[in-house]
């Protein structure tokens, strides 16, 4: 499938009418909205257009669809595969002005929200209700983001990724038409599921407008750990074993060594520069002191020891801010760097092996890599630092995410748990699922047959 695309100057006078002075061609806007957090090159957009209702997203795709002008939504740009870049030009729909809560049902314990309204937003506007939305991406991304990169994070181990947690998606499709792939009931078997069709479609499918969520009741006690251990294998054989336990664990999450170190120079923490466990319970206060027993004395068999305890909410909520903040802090082990951050997700059974063979190749590397992970779910990831003057290292870089994958693969793994594909692991995704990729180009041939959604990304088409 080869398009040839349109001039964007064929769009500008009616985006202009539709839109005013929320469509823009300046090169600072362009610019900003032509990059994610990835170290993928900036590619801008010819024009930025700033939609406000699902009503004028269908404007602007019928208008660019007219004219063949490829249109890419953008969230808040907080994507790590290259996911935003205007590879072959067009319009950028920004949603971040579509920031409306649209409804909360508590007695449906649901809520449908505009695309751009970001998990803070949501979070705080839940306070109160005694809800919560569980999915947590360690970056404040907007919730059509989300759906649209199938994201997870911290919780996932107990309340799912947002394939688990969204009911239902308002879509503008790729000629404008709008639809709605569910209800807000809470099961279905009403034809084929279209909206985990849209989950993890990273834009090329249809533009998210609307997303219906399902909320969790906030628990009667929760309680958060630190636990230090001897070594990395030995914190991964205790995930193992509480995970094949059955211990309901709300979040139990990796960071070796070296990353404990940036977190204590980066957030002023004093923890010792070892592998760690942050870990968290959720229950009855019977139950919670239940499954805290029951994992300390798992951690004693694998060397854990120096539980930190957190129960009130702020010395909690400070040390997840530290684990959220892992990212710059990592950054900061080797100033002006581009991260290239990796994301494999494998059985949990073949954690260990796929973790001790990528610490022996962290150990021969010659840049600094940390390495965290949801490991409760077998999905881990490495900050990998080249030298920004060293451009050698970005190859020994790449070749080790290469070997990283590739190891994924072998164990029955994937090439990615949630970070998505965007144009980063395109021939990864090809290698992982070659019958899948031919079925995925036809569906994408169906809904876009022009190739006009978010071009270049997940898949080849051209
Ligand atoms: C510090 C840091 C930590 C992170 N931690 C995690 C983590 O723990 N778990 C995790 O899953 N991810 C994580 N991420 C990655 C990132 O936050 C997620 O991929 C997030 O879901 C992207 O949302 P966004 O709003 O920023 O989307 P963007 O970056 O704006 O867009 C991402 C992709 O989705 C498409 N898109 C955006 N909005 C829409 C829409 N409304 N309709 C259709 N397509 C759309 C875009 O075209 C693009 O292809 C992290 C990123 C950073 C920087």
């Amino acid at each position: 499938m080869t398009t040839l695309y349109g001039a964007v100057d064929s769009v500008l006078p009616a985006l202009t009418e539709l839109l005013g002075e929320r469509l823009s061609t300046a090169s600072a806007v362009r610019e900003h909205r032509g990059h994610d957090e990835s170290g993928f090159k900036t590619v801008p957009p010819d024009a930025v257009a700033f939609a406000h209702s699902t009503e004028e997203v269908s404007a602007i795709v019928k208008i660019c669809a007219r004219h063949k002008i490829p249109v890419i939504a953008y969230g808040t740009g907080t994507a790590i595969e290259g996911h935003v870049q205007a590879l072959r030009g067009g319009v950028c729909i920004d949603l971040s002005g579509m920031d409306r809560i649209v409804e909360v049902n508590p007695e449906d314990m649901d809520c449908t929200v505009q695309a751009g309204v970001t998990r803070m937003q949501l979070e705080s506007h839940l306070r109160d209700t005694g809800l919560f939305f569980p999915v947590d991406p360690g970056a404040d991304a907007s919730l059509g983001g989300m759906a649209a990169t199938s994201a997870s994070g911290t919780n996932a181990v107990r309340y799912g990724t947002m394939k688990e947690n969204v009911l239902s998606l308002k879509v503008v499709m790729a000629d404008g038409r709008i639809i709605r792939t569910g209800t807000r009931a809470k099961k279905s078997s009403a034809g084929y599921d279209l909206t985990h069709l849209f989950i993890g479609s990273e834009g090329t499918l249809g533009i998210i407008t609307e997303v219906t969520l399902r909320l969790h009741g906030l628990q009667e006690a929760i309680s958060s750990a630190v636990c230090s251990f001897p070594s990395v294998d030995d914190a991964i054989n205790m995930v193992i074993l509480t995970i094949q336990s059955g211990i309901p664990i709300a979040r139990i999450e990796l960071l070796d060594g070296l990353m404990m170190h940036a977190i204590n120079r980066y957030s002023k923490m004093d923890y010792p520069e070892q592998p760690h466990l942050f870990l968290e319970f959720h229950g009855s206060a019977a139950s919670v002191k239940e499954q805290a027993e029951a994992v300390q004395e798992l951690a004693s068999e694998f060397g854990g020891g120096n539980f930190s305890w957190a129960t009130r909410s702020e010395e909690r909520n400070r040390l997840w801010k530290a684990r959220h903040d892992a990212y710059p802090a990592a950054l900061q082990l080797q100033p002006g760097t581009r991260a290239i951050t990796t994301d494999v997700c494998v059985p949990i059974s073949r954690l260990a092996e796929c973790i001790r063979e990528t610490r022996e190749d962290i150990d021969r590397a010659s840049m600094p890599i940390v390495m965290l992970g949801h490991v409760g779910d077998g999905n881990f990831h490495l900050a990998i630092l080249p030298h920004p003057d060293r451009p050698q290292d970005i190859e020994e870089a790449e070749a080790l995410n290469h070997r990283l994958v590739r190891r994924a693969l072998a164990l029955d793994g994937t090439c990615s748990g949630e970070h998505g594909i965007g144009q980063g692991k395109i021939g990864f995704l090809e290698e992982q699922n070659p019958e899948g990729v031919v079925l995925m180009r036809q569906l994408k041939q169906t809904l876009d047959p022009d190739n006009l959604l978010n071009p270049g990304k997940v898949l080849r088409m051209d």
